[in-house]
């Protein structure tokens, strides 16, 4: 089961249970079926509270979520007599799927035989198609606007979430799902190479789902949606790759100190973004690779790039370049707080989700649900719906119980 349908299920079905604190040692619900005993040899590990305080707040960031409904695009065309491969459009996924797509938009540059490769935007599909078409012998420059740590992908959460806002169910072509696939195995495989890397580039941790209070319910801030929500129909394929993550496990009530009727626990890949696009930059440079600065307005402009083949990456940028309409921004606000090196998991309770990563407390609020930044491009931070973010999560550690200590 996945994280997402798995919160679904645990919400209805937590409003039916009564609450009662938590005592050590005896079950919550004496009916009710519980998870079995962890075995000693895994452990929940120390569970240090995050210090929620909205003074932390070193940054609070804004990324547009570039979505189509059909999923990315990655066809060709011709500009000017130019092979134009295209490869942006990853909605809530970029990062995951970035090898993948990438892998795919380099075999169709390199299909003519050139080796002198452009590549239109330096976030994480841009980055990626530069490195692999290196690897595969080719020169590469980057032309872009902005780069790391300026373009969007920089704003992300940095958590392995492959069929985030990928695509709507009825509009993804049949062949997508298996395009899908080959994407997330691809990448996935290719994270695992920047493992145990000085800076922690990637790295894996603990993520736990939380789902019904123990107490009063910590209420959830409800502003006015400002349009209609719309029913938001996102294709979801992360069970075409259940093989390859662990799987969510129930915890003992007792075993974990937060103040909830049920814990589920896994283990999920996170991308310390800082430190990783560093990485790749200093990858591109190394091979040999060029980055210059430079604006296009419309497709005619590439006409000017000395390369014949061009790798286009420029994710929300492409909605006015290319003219691209079917683009739909989904706005994600993130507040940051200070790291502290102790804190090393993440986890989603009601609408927060929250991740300890090296260069910052990802503290995220998805106050609508899904449909959170539908069709918003205002990139301009809200401070006070950070700031209810850090007082919700306050409320949460303000409940914490230290957990029964393993004999
Ligand atoms: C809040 C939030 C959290 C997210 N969390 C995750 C996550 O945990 N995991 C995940 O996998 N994905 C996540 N995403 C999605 C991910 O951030 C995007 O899919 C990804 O950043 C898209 O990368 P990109 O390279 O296509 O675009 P960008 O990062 O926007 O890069 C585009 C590049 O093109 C350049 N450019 C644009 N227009 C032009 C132009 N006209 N001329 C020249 N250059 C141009 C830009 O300067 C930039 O260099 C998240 C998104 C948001 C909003």
């Amino acid at each position: 089961m996945n994280r997402r349908t798995f919160l679904q299920q645990a919400a209805s079905s937590a409003a039916a249970l009564s609450l009662t604190a938590c005592t050590p040692r005896k079950p919550i619900l004496a009916a009710a079926p519980q998870a079995p005993p962890l075995p000693p040899y895994d452990p929940v590990p120390p569970i240090y509270p995050i210090r929620a305080h909205e003074d932390r707040l070193f940054r609070i960031t804004v990324c547009l979520r570039p979505f189509r409904p059909q999923g990315p695009r990655l066809d060709t065309e011709q500009v000017a007599g130019k092979l134009v491969v295209h490869n942006y459009g990853h909605g809530g996924s970029g990062w995951s799927l970035s090898w993948g797509s990438s892998t795919i938009a380099v075999q169709k540059a390199l299909s003519n035989g050139d080796r002198d490769i452009a590549v239109i935007g330096c976030g994480a599909l841009g980055l990626t198609s530069a490195i692999l078409a290196q690897r595969a012998g080719a020169r590469v420059t980057i032309y872009a606007k902005q780069r790391p740590p300026e373009v969007r992908s920089a704003r992300a959460t940095g958590s392995w979430t492959p069929d985030s806002r990928i695509a709507f169910t009825k509009d993804a072509p049949p062949t997508f799902a298996a395009q899908w696939e080959q994407m997330a195995r691809a990448s996935w495989s290719m994270y695992q190479s920047y493992l145990g890397l000085p800076g922690n580039p990637i790295e894996y941790s603990d993520r736990y789902v939380l789902s019904g209070d123990l107490g009063a319910p910590i209420p959830i801030p409800t502003p006015q949606p400002t349009s209609p929500r719309p029913e938001l129909g996102f294709a979801r394929y992360e069970h075409l790759i259940a093989d390859i993550t662990p799987h969510l496990e129930e915890l003992p009530p007792c075993s974990h100190p937060f103040p909830v009727q049920h814990c589920h626990r896994t283990t999920s890949l996170q991308f310390n973004v800082a430190d990783y696009s560093r990485q790749l930059l200093n990858d591109f440079y190394i091979a040999g690779g060029k980055i210059e600065t430079v604006e296009f307005h419309t497709p005619s402009d590439l006409i000017t790039l000395p390369q014949k083949a061009i790798i286009h990456c420029t994710g929300y940028g492409a909605k006015a370049l290319f003219n691209d309409a079917s683009i739909v921004p989904v706005r994600g606000q993130i507040g940051w707080l200070i790291p502290q090196p102790e804190v090393n998991y993440g986890f989603y309770y009601q609408q927060l989700n929250i991740l300890a990563r090296r260069d910052g407390i990802v503290v995220q609020s998805s106050e609508q649900g899904e449909a959170s930044g539908w069709n918003d491009d205002n990139e301009t931070p809200d401070r006070a719906e950070s700031e209810r973010a850090v007082r919700r999560l306050a409320a949460l550690y303000a409940r914490m119980k230290p957990p029964v200590t393993h004999a």
